[in-house]
């Protein structure tokens, strides 16, 4: 069983990293994790900015994706042009389900149905196989990203999946990941210049037109908001028992 700081000590991570520099906080996780710090990314603007900093420090990070199968064509394709632009390799994790499995047990098309549940088999269950062996989850969410990410603090426990989670750019605003990205000539998902600056799968996402949030095309139809892995309706999203963990190996 891997041992969680104590709230102490996060605390005293929180008040000393506040308004420290970015690069800084990172140097710090890389040096005290070690080999059991993870970056999870979904491709996007801020998780670029992340995996870009980081990258900067080390190239021996062990970097996921989610893959629940459903992504857009671009981002696979994408996934492969920065694996080429900084020469690493970065895990596909997968569900247990196939999409065909999932189907003759749950029936067609579930985001339909029943989003949440999709979500928790193709997003939260992976998450928790991908993290399984590690101590850190860095990811790249931000306070500005929307009402239920107001809170989020640069260190805390996830305890249903036993890990600290570190949120770097908690402070972050749009604006200055848009600066980042411009400057430091950092490769940059397609699909934002199609009108989606937040995407996941493309059954569950639409483009946003002018004036709308940034998550507002994110499940169109439903109240959800979030797909569980960071928050699920006020409360930590179901994790489910995990059979054979799926991740994919380089070709
Ligand atoms: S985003 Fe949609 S398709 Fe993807 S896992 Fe969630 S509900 Fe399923």
């Amino acid at each position: 069983m891997k041992e969680l700081p104590s709230e102490q000590d996060l605390q005293l991570w929180n008040y000393a990293f506040t308004g420290a520099e970015t690069m800084d906080l990172l140097r710090w996780c890389v040096a005290y994790f070690g080999p059991t710090l993870a970056l999870g990314t979904g491709f996007g603007l801020s998780g670029m900015v992340l995996l870009d900093m980081l990258m900067r420090i080390s190239r021996d990070i062990d970097v996921f994706f989610l893959d629940t199968g459903l992504l857009f064509a671009e981002t696979y394709a994408f996934r492969r042009s920065v694996e080429s632009h900084y020469g690493i390799s970065i895990r596909g994790v997968r569900p247990t389900l196939s999409l065909e499995e999932q189907t003759r047990l749950m029936g067609d098309r579930l985001w339909e149905r029943d989003p949440d549940l999709c979500c928790a088999l193709r997003k939260v269950e992976p998450l928790a196989t991908a993290l399984h062996d590690r101590s850190a989850w860095l990811t790249a969410i931000r306070r500005d990203q929307s009402p239920t990410r107001r809170h989020i603090a640069l260190f805390s426990l996830d305890k249903r999946l036993n890990v600290v989670k570190i949120a770097p750019l908690a402070f972050w605003q749009e604006a200055d990941c848009r600066r980042y990205v411009r400057d430091h000539r950092v490769p940059v998902n397609p699909l934002h210049r199609r009108g989606y600056p937040s995407f996941g799968c493309h059954t569950c996402t639409r483009p946003v037109g002018p004036g709308e949030s940034q998550r507002a095309g994110r499940w169109p139809g439903f109240a959800k908001t979030e797909c569980g892995l960071h928050w699920h309706r006020g409360r930590p999203a179901p994790v489910l028992p995990l059979a054979s963990p799926q991740v994919d190996k380089q070709p």
